[in-house]
């Protein structure tokens, strides 16, 4: 697919768009026919067809109009005009987390965009006019971008040019006058199937010899070189077993896959980079400053397991209680300071030289930081608050049993007025964030999304100024040297 003759505007359209693509993709060994309808894989296009939907119900917070292609588009796929417009994508990825409760999945191919739209420019008038080229073409049709960077990287200690097998890093095989031959595999792809197009970018700082690894091309999902292995989740065959309780969160899931490229033949006005190796430091800096920022989408997953910890504890008769008052303004603070961080990176963005507007460092960094850490207390907490039911609860169908439904009705009560029904629920739903599926998005992914905890802290030294804290306190101590 290369263009479409509307843009995809609603939730409904998105769906129907990722339709009969042929896709190869391979979950739990075997080929899947058609992704869009399997139980396991539809909640994660459900929680992406969201972020259309958003945009529908509300423009101003989802869409911006761009003056690069002269139309409306899905924020996602805005390149920023403004701070107001950084710090309108985490008023939105907030919103999309308390209505999905899972990872909405485009927030990298943003993330993408608006880095490269920077370093292109960088780079020199013919990668940046290629690359508006092609963001105009995803704005006629309002698609959905995949950001592909981790590679598999093999011996961790080596270089891409370095290791064993070549293709554990992502390399281009062939130059053609007319074009690229790509090969490799990308990790831990977020929403990549749910995709129109993937944006292939290095993973990490190159080296002259790596030059045939510094790639960044556009490649479109259905293209038949492109494989996928669906990753499998806590708790995801669930889908399959009919019911809505036991899902916890039966609507929405978020996705990752791994994508193996198979020589991919990628033409010229697709490439954005081809062997500057120098340049690959400045995107993976650029693009992890945003996306590091964009991990707020965690604090809307915040708002959805604190509303579910006070829930239970109401459901179990106990909110007026003061430790549970207490517990739940710990997890309030904690989600709040992740956001505080996240959104003063984005109020502190810069104009680059293309125009666009980038995030600050440092201040990203500590947001991505404290997401390694924050969810994993909260959680824990809306553990503490739930109780052992959480984990130990009957399933559904013996809700459902003739024989043991009633005895379940009758010793799974809470206070009263509660429906049995309704607790078992929420104590789903902390379940599914905890340890179930959504867990993958609310845990793991903090922890590892957008490069893991040690990945920040290097960035937080390299910014930390030790050298200007020391003049201070020097200046303030009385010391001359
Ligand atoms: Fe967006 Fe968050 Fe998912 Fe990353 S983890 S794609 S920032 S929702
Ligand atoms: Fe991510």
């Amino acid at each position: 697919m290369t263009t479409a003759t509307l843009p995809i505007t609603t939730g409904a359209e998105y769906l129907e768009s990722l339709r009969d693509r042929n896709l190869r993709v391979f979950f739990m060994g075997e080929r899947i026919a058609e992704p869009v309808d399997h139980p396991i894989i539809r909640p994660s296009i459900n929680a992406v067809a969201r972020t259309y939907d958003l945009a529908v119900e509300h423009p101003e917070l989802a869409s911006a109009h761009s003056s690069l292609s002269g139309r409306r588009v899905n924020r996602f796929l805005h390149i920023t005009e403004s701070v107001e417009d950084v710090v309108a994508q985490n008023r939105m990825q907030r919103r999309l987390g308390q209505l999905t409760g899972t990872c909405f999945q485009r927030c990298v191919g943003m993330d993408a965009l608006n880095s490269l739209y920077s370093v292109t420019h960088e780079m020199g008038p013919l990668y940046h006019q290629r690359f508006k080229d092609f963001v105009i073409r995803m704005h006629e049709a309002n698609y959905v971008i995949g950001g592909a960077m981790t590679d598999p990287k093999g011996d961790r200690g080596k270089a891409p040019a370095e290791q064993a097998d070549p293709d554990l890093f992502t390399r281009i095989v062939e130059r053609r006058p007319d074009g690229v031959v790509i090969r490799g595999a990308k990790m831990h792809q977020t929403g990549c199937l749910n995709s129109h197009w993937i944006v292939v970018m290095p993973t990490m700082r190159m080296r002259p010899a790596d030059k045939d690894y510094a790639v960044v091309a556009a490649i479109p999902v259905d293209h038949p070189g492109l494989t996928f292995i669906y990753g499998r989740q806590s708790c995801d065959t669930r889908a399959m077993e009919g019911g809505s309780i036991d899902q916890g969160n039966a609507q929405f899931a978020g996705q990752e896959a791994m994508i193996l490229i198979d020589d991919v033949f990628v033409p010229n006005e697709l490439i954005f980079m081809d062997g500057e190796t120098d340049y690959a430091a400045m995107l993976v800096e650029r693009f992890t400053a945003y996306h590091r920022r964009s991990y707020v989408c965690k604090t809307g997953l915040g708002d959805v397991i604190i509303g579910a910890a006070a829930l239970a504890a109401d459901y179990n008769g106990v909110a007026a209680v003061s430790h549970v008052r207490d517990k739940l303004v710990e997890m309030a603070h904690l989600n709040e300071t992740i956001y505080g961080a996240g959104i003063a990176a984005s109020h502190e963005s810069k104009q680059t030289a293309a125009g666009n507007f980038q995030p600050d460092d440092l201040l990203a960094n500590v947001c991505k930081h404290n997401v390694t850490r924050f969810p994993y207390e909260i959680a824990r907490l809306a553990q503490d608050l739930a109780g052992g039911l959480v984990a130990t609860m009957p399933s559904e169908k013996d809700l459902e049993n003739n024989e043991t439904g009633p005895l379940l009705r009758k010793y799974l009560q809470g206070r009263a007025g509660v429906k049995v029904e309704d607790r078992m629920r929420v104590m789903r739903l902390i379940e599914n964030m905890t340890l179930g599926r959504n867990a993958v998005g609310y845990l793991t992914e903090s922890m590892h999304g957008a490069g893991s905890p040690q990945a920040q802290r290097i960035q937080i030294a390299r910014q930390m100024d030790l050298e200007t804290k020391k003049g201070l306190a020097k200046n303030l101590a009385g010391i001359k040297d």
